[in-house]
């Protein structure tokens, strides 16, 4: 951990800004908001439509998928040739977001205190651009993110977390070239453990009411977003922007 390098360089970029990269479902917003769980009904139903299944199946398979490849889409195209576009038209891009995600002033407050001279805000999801761009807008947090790198449904083999090529896509298209000048934060167990092991700084997200994993992700856990401040407070402004 090179925490020494982090100094004021008087406005002369010489070292390049570390990267904050950031999951956005069920991380930028809490589980309570319960999109997760309209999405697997639509995921749920997509898998006993389209593979013919009996309902109970469909659910297994689902969770199956889910937890071996980190998105159940990934199962559908390497054993079943779905079409990852059409599921995407008839899942993600299905759900009714409008009602569940409002703007949060609170995660507005957070990101507006990141000192940006210091680290650049990147998002990094297993959803596809059209529902990555969806949730940003609604949670009205687009000004605070420089870019995003998202699973590209519409190239196959899939590219996604917690395959390492999704990372390595990430910093190559944040424009960072050392895995020690990334830090990430996702809530996904999985993807934390990986990015852990590839020498990310990393934070598991654990929301309170979700049980601690018995082993650690990562080095960080934190319980709320707002702990990223005690977590990381060299990002942080040291006088914190008063909100109006
Ligand atoms: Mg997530």
């Amino acid at each position: 951990m090179d925490k020494e390098q982090e100094r004021s360089t008087s406005g002369v970029e010489e070292t390049p800004r570390q990267v904050f990269f950031f999951d956005i479902d069920n991380c930028l917003y809490p589980k309570s908001a319960k999109v997760h769980d309209l999405m697997a009904q639509l995921i749920d139903e997509y898998f006993a439509k389209h593979l013919s299944l009996p309902w109970d199946d469909a659910v297994r398979l689902h969770k199956e998928y889910y937890q071996n490849y980190g998105l159940a889409i990934e199962g559908l195209v390497r054993h079943h040739q779905i079409d990852p576009l059409e599921y995407n038209a008839k899942v993600d891009d299905a759900l009714p977001l409008e009602d569940v995600i409002k703007p949060r002033p609170e995660l507005k407050k957070l990101l507006a205190d990141i000192d940006r001279s210091k680290v650049k805000l990147w998002l990094l999801t297993n959803a596809y651009i059209n529902h990555a761009r969806r949730v940003i807008r609604l949670l009205e947090v687009d000004e605070f993110f420089e870019g995003i790198t998202y699973c590209d449904y519409s190239s196959v083999p899939l590219v996604c977390k917690p395959h390492p090529d999704m990372y390595a896509k990430a910093m190559e298209e944040a424009g960072v070239e050392r895995n020690e000048d990334c830090l990430f934060v996702d809530d996904s167990y999985i993807n934390c453990k990986k990015s852990q092991e590839l020498g990310w700084t990393t934070a598991h997200l654990v929301e309170e009411g979700v049980p601690e994993p018995k082993t650690p992700a990562s080095k960080y856990q934190i319980r709320h977003l707002e702990e990223l401040r005690s977590t990381f407070p060299q990002f942080f402004k040291s006088e914190p922007e008063k909100s109006g």
